[in-house]
């Protein structure tokens, strides 16, 4: 069947060689059963929905088969893990099944013990797993650059973490799952050749351009840097505009594509909490969602490090990082004007006197004092916007969710100013795709996870088919857009999974 996944033998990341991964088997489940599919990756990747409802395909996602063709592998990374070095780490429970013919890398997360597993059993809960597989999928349908998610299967193998809880395997792609931590790894070790082969490998792949570039002194790993850089503020812009707190921005959960990966205790805020802490386990607040985009930087600073022997200069290296201080906040500045229905300033305009100076941030500090719900604000907002008839704006369901009213007041009306020189219909119109109505609020992800532990999986399908589609009215789920309820606040979730 054409339509099944073609295994590409070997794969890109086999021509690195035994330094860099080790052959293994999938350790098969008892009586797997779907959880769910998603058929948007399955047509992304060229596979056929026919072929993702087979049990042949519940058998390989599941990691109980090895399809003809596929030598899975696990690899070897390390990493920076709050802020402090933490050595060897590894794909400790995700086993890549190999590369698809149209250049996708397949992984299924949960299948096993690898040589790098440490203490850890190789396994993920079902929990865990739902959170994984809904929130890949709703960041690709927001635009955002992530990992995707192509099916999610369960077992009644039990799994022993706080409490015992039962298995589950996510099918992850991507076009590659290379990560920070796999430079740093062999930076620490100062194995050059193979550091080399890695980088080769990656932007031969991936980042082609950068062996053209002039910038920089021609240097290709500084361009590689920087692209990479850029790649990651352009994310870091999205997550702060969509309000998404990763929680666990480790190096090792850092994709050199500037992928979003790893959905461990992420959050998407409810109520707007610049400082806010979506990490149970993160005493210091070290990844609050408003240190993420320094976070990041600090982040990239490792992976200039590990580059540095090949760079083979430490000005360029940090020449390469700069453009990560000036791409962040343009990125955005654009990111929050749009959900405004406004476009950029104009190249020039002096720090302070721009749109950002005059209506985002003012408008931030609002909500934050307020705690007004972020996500809420901006769908009223768009509303509002929308329906206008004449000029003036009907501010009343916003003004409903704002205590110091007076200040919205004065805000509501600059706004109004900016808004009056720009086309309201094009406004309306960017506001809609800019400002989505569903995000996999904690609370969301909970009621899901609730009744597949009771063995009924389809609100898991029904939430997928709302968050693929997030800018939209979905009648029948017109609670899921709703204000969180009281018992949102008290879920608590740590880097147990
Ligand atoms: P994380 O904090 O999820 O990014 O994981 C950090 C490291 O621990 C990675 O190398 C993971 O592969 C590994 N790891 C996490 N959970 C498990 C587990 N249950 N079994 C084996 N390795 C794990
Ligand atoms: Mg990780
Ligand atoms: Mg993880």
């Amino acid at each position: 069947d054409s339509t099944a996944p073609q295994w590409h033998s070997p794969g890109r990341f086999e021509a690195l060689g035994p330094a860099f991964f080790t052959y293994l088997q999938p350790t098969p489940v008892p009586a797997p059963h779907w959880v769910a599919t998603s058929a948007s990756t399955a047509l992304w990747m060229g596979l056929s929905t026919e072929w993702l409802a087979s049990d042949e395909a519940l058998q390989v996602l599941s990691g109980n088969v090895v399809a003809d063709g596929s030598k899975p592998l696990a690899t070897v990374y390390s990493g920076h893990q709050f802020g402090h070095w933490a050595g060897q780490l590894g794909d400790g429970r995700a086993i890549l099944l190999g590369e698809t013919s149209q250049g996708f890398e397949v992984q299924l997360k949960g299948a096993g013990r690898t040589p790098y597993s440490r203490m850890g059993d190789g396994r993920a809960v079902l929990r865990s797993s739902i959170r994984e597989f809904l929130c890949s999928e709703a960041m690709a349908a927001l635009g955002i650059p992530t990992t995707r998610a192509l099916a999610l299967t369960g077992s009644p193998l039990p799994v022993a973490r706080e409490a015992m809880e039962t298995a589950a395997v996510v099918t992850r792609v991507a076009q590659s799952f290379v990560r920070f931590g796999h430079f740093e790894h062999f930076a620490a070790r100062d194995m050059q050749p193979e550091l080399k082969a890695l980088a080769d490998l990656v932007i031969d792949q991936h980042y082609p351009e950068c062996r053209l570039a002039t910038s920089l002194a021609g240097n290709a790993y500084a361009n590689f840097l920087q692209a990479v850089s850029e790649r990651t503020a352009r994310l870091l812009a999205q997550w702060q505009a969509v309000g998404f707190c990763h929680g666990v921005m480790n190096t090792d959960n850092m994709s050199i594509l500037g992928l979003t990966i790893d959905y461990g205790p992420f959050q998407f805020l409810d109520a707007f909490d610049p400082g806010h802490i979506c990490n149970h386990s993160d005493n210091q607040g070290r990844y609050a969602f408003n240190r993420q985009p320094q976070v990041a930087y600090w982040n990239l600073y490792c992976l200039g490090q590990a580059l540095l022997p090949l760079i083979g200069n430490e000005e360029l290296t940090i020449a390469a990082l700069e453009s990560y201080k000036s791409v962040f906040p343009a990125a955005y500045a654009t990111q929050m004007l749009r959900k405004l229905g406004l476009r950029d300033d104009a190249p020039g305009t002096a720090p302070g006197e721009g749109r950002f100076a005059q209506i985002v941030n003012p408008l931030l500090q609002i909500l934050a004092d307020n705690k007004v719900d972020y996500t809420i604000f901006f769908t009223r907002l768009t509303e509002a916007v929308s329906h206008t008839q004449g000029s003036e704006i009907d501010f009343e369901p916003l003004r409903d969710i704002i205590l110091d009213r007076a200040t919205f007041d004065a805000w509501s009306l600059t706004y109004s100013e900016h808004l009056a020189q720009v086309d309201k219909e094009q406004a309306a119109d960017l506001m809609q795709k800019s400002n989505p109505r569903y995000v996999l609020r904690n609370h969301l992800g909970e009621t899901v996870i609730r009744a597949a532990r009771n063995g009924d999986f389809a609100p898991v399908q029904q939430m997928l088919a709302v968050l693929q589609a997030p800018y939209d009215s979905h009648p029948d789920h017109h609670a899921w857009a709703g204000f969180p309820p009281d018992w949102a606040s008290s879920i608590e979730i740590s880097c147990s999974s």
